[in-house]
């Protein structure tokens, strides 16, 4: 058997049990989305108060969902990565789980009808057709404004100013500190700094959000 480690970071792990029970104890015990109803959905993703992307990422709230699915799910809800759970209205979980059930399931069928018979092996977190997640500065699919990104230590968050925010850019904390009072905090004055890029900002490629 070979065992390969596709990411950069090397920080896979194996681990050999015995017994389910020894099993159970690696599962962190988020709730699988795709078996789940909204009800239950909410109840999970209410038990505690985060910002929504951590949220949606936490393997103890939610199972499976990583960092680029994440963007993926929060730029089809049309809400911010930096919302907290708790402000959110019944409708706006509702929709959130929509996003959520809708992004796996679009993603799995794409993944398994890229590798066919054969087994996956372009492991990535970037992936064409992703419509903010890993396009820092290029057009969102929908609206056309520039995706933007919040740096966090190892990750990276991106959204869509316009459909996501309500044109407010979140501050970077490694940019802010470099840009200081210059950082911009709405996109309007985003794109008044960078005049070159907002004729491509106010261009919309799509006709809306599916
Ligand atoms: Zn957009």
């Amino acid at each position: 058997m070979t065992l390969t480690e596709a990411g950069s970071k090397r920080r896979a792990s194996i681990h050999l049990v015995a017994g389910t029970a020894a099993l159970s104890a690696h599962d962190p015990g988020g709730l699988e989305v795709l078996e789940a109803d909204a009800a239950a959905f909410a109840a999970a993703f209410r038990r505690e108060n985060h910002r929504l992307k951590r949220a949606l990422t936490d393997p103890h709230l939610l199972s499976g969902i990583g960092n680029a699915y994440a963007d993926e799910i929060l730029h089809r809800a049309r809400l911010s990565p930096v919302a907290m759970t708790a402000k959110l209205t019944a409708g706006e979980v509702e929709r959130l789980y929509r996003a959520t059930v809708a992004t796996l399931e679009d993603w799995t069928a794409r993944l398994r009808a890229e590798a066919g018979d054969g087994f996956p092996e372009k492991v990535t977190a970037f992936r064409r057709g992703m419509a903010v997640h890993g396009r820092y500065r290029e057009p969102c699919p929908d609206c056309g404004a520039l995706v933007q990104r919040i740096v966090h230590a190892e990750n990276e968050t991106n959204y869509c100013p316009r459909c996501q925010t309500g044109g407010q850019i979140l501050a970077d904390r490694s940019l802010s500190r470099l840009l200081k009072a210059d950082w911009p905090r709405t996109l309007e004055e985003l794109e008044a700094r960078r005049p070159a890029l907002s004729a491509a900002a106010r261009r919309p490629r799509g006709s809306g959000s599916g």
